[in-house]
């Protein structure tokens, strides 16, 4: 038997029918016969960072098994923006799908084409709290961080 890998993708939308599109690109995921026991987190609608003016995000996560190795798993997502018309002109500006490889199994990579673990996503909640609902991770609240007086008697 093969082996599997456990992946986390990021999906986000916020051009056209943004529940549709991220519904029907999950779809295709799920159809893949390379995925294995795929499940999605529930939808954010999520401020955008970087380029403010532009419409909210609609945000959620899948995770999954896969037999793909981490380039064939990002040639696939890349084919599935495709497909679904991505357009986009402005770094971190709308876009009608966007899909991110969050994390593949354990590994680290960094090449030209693919950083793993996606090297932003500790810093986005629209990432991270829907990601919580499929893995255990300690989502940092702000603000919420520990912080203890030293006694010192000053
Ligand atoms: P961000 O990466 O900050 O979320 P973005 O999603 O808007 O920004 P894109 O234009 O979609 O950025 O992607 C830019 C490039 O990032 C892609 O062409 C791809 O080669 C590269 N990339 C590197 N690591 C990853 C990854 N883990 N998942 C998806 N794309 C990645
Ligand atoms: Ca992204
Ligand atoms: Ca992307």
């Amino acid at each position: 038997m093969e082996d599997k890998a456990f992946c986390i993708l990021s999906l986000g939308s916020n051009l056209g029918d943004r529940k549709k599109t991220i519904e029907d690109a999950i779809a295709v995921i799920r159809e893949n016969e390379q995925i294995y026991d795929l499940k999605c987190a529930s939808f954010y609608e999520t401020e955008p960072v970087g380029y403010l003016d532009q419409p909210w995000f609609l945000n959620t996560c899948v995770s999954f098994d896969t037999t793909m190795a981490p380039l064939e798993l990002f040639d696939f997502v890349q084919g599935i923006e495709k497909d679904f018309h991505r357009e986009r002109t402005i770094r971190w500006g709308p876009r009608t799908l966007d899909i991110d490889i969050i994390t593949y199994g354990d590994i680290t990579m960094d090449t030209k084409r693919l950083t793993l673990p996606h090297p932003r996503y500790r810093e986005r909640a629209f990432v991270l709290v829907p990601m919580s609902e499929l893995t255990d991770i300690d989502v940092p609240i702000p603000g919420k961080r520990a912080v203890r007086r030293l006694d010192d008697g000053i």
